[in-house]
């Protein structure tokens, strides 16, 4: 992908997300040390942050990997070989959870539910009722793949009925998007990844274990060489990271979380929620409605209008007017577009993301109801006083 100098480039994925001028000028800051009482006092800061972002009272650790490596520490420091699980499919990445907990040797049961809908609780409580040695639920907070949540809170509250089964939540494009305070809601492994609602470039996964999921790491055989938190818990008692720490990553953490935590989170979390409901209603204008029957408050898919190939769309979008936007996988491919809405989204991004989709879709022979300046000023005005609040 070409890019001109000078030139605005909107990255509206959902992951990896624009960043704000602030981390820019973090991440360009002098290398320090990670074993230095410099750097041992961001990560104490960090971890104070990252607790309140995941609303729990236990340690959040940092993985130096993209959020796959933290799917993976999630698995391997709760699980063993032949433990039974249930992963509920819906997309693209409850696959990965079936497929890496299968090769980490556990007897999988796939719940597949349709692309672009929300898992029942009550197929979930069927399950578990008939097989409640399972000793864990996979799950995603938002399937990314489809822009689709799930309902975490009800799934949290069934789940904890059963002393032995952990619920383990693939937040990494839920966190910071969407409520989902990880105590209260009896979230025993949540995970979440640097590039989506932390704002900042790829290289940092985050996970949290429960009480609950701390105790049945005890029974855990084999723990991964690179992915073992128990040593990330002792490291983290003497302010440090048991590997090396991405020391720039850190840094522009330790800013980003202050928008992340206390009121400002609900903030974030609210501002997200503007952004989908405006995408999805500006799509709505243009003969793209929404595709999820539970839409993600992260990133929005909306279908591509018949007639249309969505392949050729986006790559409209990105190559004539550098606005990015992901397309659809495996039986969503050339149907939809994902248009993220995470991390430094400003007002003039979202106005230009809608007139650039009026203009490609008027260049690919299809007559949207709204030409590209009207569905600017729609969007505009429905974005309101709202800016992004970091
Ligand atoms: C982005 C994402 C991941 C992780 O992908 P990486 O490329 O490994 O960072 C996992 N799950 C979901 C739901 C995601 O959106």
């Amino acid at each position: 992908m070409k890019t001109e100098k000078n030139r605005p480039y909107r990255l509206m994925t959902p992951g990896p997300v624009p960043l704000s001028p602030i981390v820019r000028e973090i991440l360009g800051q002098p290398m320090i040390h990670h074993r230095t009482p410099e750097f041992e006092k961001v990560l104490k800061s960090v971890g104070q942050k990252l607790k309140k972002t995941f609303l729990t009272s236990q340690p959040v650790f940092m993985h130096a990997s993209t959020g796959t490596g933290a799917m993976q520490s999630a698995l391997t420091n709760t699980l063993n070989p032949g433990d039974k699980v249930l992963a509920i499919v819906s997309g693209k990445f409850g696959e990965r959870w079936a497929k890496m907990s299968e090769i980490i040797g556990c007897q999988v049961s796939v719940m597949n539910v349709e692309w672009g809908s929300a898992v029942k609780v009550e197929d979930v409580a069927e399950f578990l009722k008939k097989n409640p040695d399972t000793r864990a639920v996979l799950c995603q907070a938002c399937e990314t793949s489809t822009a689709t949540q799930h309902p975490i809170e009800a799934l949290g509250k069934l789940i904890s009925e059963y002393k032995e089964t952990l619920f383990i939540v693939d937040a990494i494009t839920g966190l910071g998007a969407m409520p989902l305070p990880m105590d209260e809601w009896h979230l025993d492994v949540v995970i979440s990844g640097s590039q989506k609602a932390f704002q900042l470039p790829t290289g940092l996964s985050f996970i949290a274990l429960s009480a609950k999921a701390w105790n049945i790491n005890k029974n855990v055989k084999k723990p991964d060489f690179y992915f073992d938190l128990r040593l990330e818990k002792k490291a983290i008692e003497k302010g440090e990271t048991h590997f090396s720490s991405v020391v720039p990553l850190v840094r522009a953490l330790d800013s980003v979380l202050d928008g992340l935590v206390d009121d400002r989170l609900e903030k974030a979390i609210k501002r997200s929620q503007l952004l989908a409901q405006v995408t999805r209603d500006a799509g709505q204008l243009l003969k793209c409605p929404a595709f999820s029957k539970s839409p993600a408050s992260s990133v929005t898919a909306l279908m591509v209008p018949e007639g249309v190939d969505g392949q050729a769309l986006r790559d409209l979008m990105e190559s004539k007017y550098y606005v990015t936007v992901m397309g659809g996988q495996d039986q969503l491919k050339g149907k939809i577009l994902r248009i993220g809405h995470l991390g430094y989204i400003t007002n003039d991004d979202m106005c230009a993301t809608f007139g650039v989709l009026s203009l490609a879709l008027i260049e690919l022979g299809f007559n949207p109801p709204l030409d590209p300046e009207k569905i600017m000023v729609f969007v505009r005005k429905a974005l309101g006083n709202s800016e992004v609040p970091f």
